[in-house]
Parts: structure tokens; C-alpha cells; sequence
């Protein structure tokens, strides 16, 4: 079985899920690499936008992430799934992610305006803004910036009936970044 087609079976299998209310995990992770592609993002990060939530199809989490009630660490679970199969390029920016938004709560004060006034069920989950050390942390990884970009990529995916490519449209993209 190539990558390509075990990201087939687990889109088929797990894509059509709910992301949120009104779309699919497919669909969203369709508009945050369509994003990607319109902020001219490097093809490796094209494909960790499209990628970024596998960890929540891989993972045996409530098929409604409205349903969450912990944190299912999801950019854990993908990231580790994605570094048997693509470079940090791609792997990275999915493993911080979900840091990114605790730091962009802490040094972005539009995005915390923005977050807070929407009724965010994951972001408590996921700790609240980051402290002043975090950030310095956060700011010593290689791919931080990817991350925070792959970050509102993630938070805009949420668009009901936005026109998109199709899955098949990154499938060159996909081998030309995978490591076997
Ligand atoms: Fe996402």
C-alpha cells in the first residue's frame, strides 16, 4: 500500500465526518490547502495544510468535534503519523499547530479578540494563551512561522460551500513529498 493510498482510505473512511457544523473534515482540510496555495505557500506546506488534521482521522476520537470533551491532541497523533511518511517540512508545522493558536492568543491581540467572542469549545482544552517563556520557546522551532501560517489557514477552512480543487488535485504534490 503506496501513501497516497492510505490517505485515500482514511479520507474515504473518516473525511465525510463533521468539522464543526456546517462542513466536512474533507472539505476543510480542502479550504485550509486552498488557502495555502492562495498565500503562495511552499509545496510542502500546501500538503501540511492538507494534511493537518489526519491525526483526527487516524485517531478514535467523537466523530463530532462539537462533541469533544478533551483534548484529543490530535497534532500529536498526526504529526507522528505524517514523520513515517514526509520531512519535517511537512510533519512540523502540523505538530505545532495547535501551539500556534496559544500563541497567537498571546501575541496577536486581534486574534484574541476574535477567538474569544467565538465560542471556541477547544480552546480551553488546549490551554489558553501562551505565558511570555512559551513564547520565547515557541519561537526557537525551525518551522514556528509555517505553523503560525498553517494556523489561520486552519481557523479560515471553515467556509460552508466555498469552491475548492478536489483531493485528486495535490496527489502529485503529495508523492513528490513523500519519503518512500
Ligand atoms: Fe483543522
Amino acid at each position: 500500500m503506496t501513501v497516497m493510498d492510505e490517505i485515500d482510505a482514511i479520507f474515504l473512511k473518516r473525511g465525510h465526518d463533521a468539522y464543526g457544523e456546517s462542513i466536512s473534515v474533507t472539505e476543510h482540510s480542502l479550504q485550509a490547502a486552498h488557502f495555502a496555495k492562495e498565500a503562495a505557500a511552499s509545496p510542502a506546506l500546501i500538503v501540511a495544510a492538507l494534511l493537518h488534521d489526519v491525526g483526527h482521522l487516524i485517531d478514535h476520537v467523537p466523530r463530532d468535534i462539537a462533541d469533544w470533551t478533551r483534548d484529543a491532541q490530535h497534532e500529536r497523533l498526526g504529526s507522528l503519523w505524517l514523520s513515517r511518511r514526509f520531512p519535517p517540512e511537512v510533519f512540523e508545522p502540523v505538530r505545532l499547530h495547535v501551539s500556534a493558536k496559544r500563541y497567537l492568543l498571546a501575541t496577536d491581540p486581534a486574534y484574541f479578540t476574535q477567538l474569544c467572542s467565538s465560542s471556541d469549545v477547544t480552546l480551553k482544552l488546549q490551554g489558553g494563551p501562551m505565558t511570555a517563556d512559551e513564547v520565547a520557546a515557541f519561537e526557537t522551532e525551525a518551522f514556528h512561522e509555517d505553523a503560525v501560517r498553517l494556523r489561520r489557514w486552519d481557523d479560515a477552512g471553515k467556509v460552508a460551500g466555498l469552491e475548492t480543487c478536489g483531493f485528486g488535485d495535490y496527489r502529485a504534490l503529495i508523492k513528490q513529498w513523500v519519503m518512500r
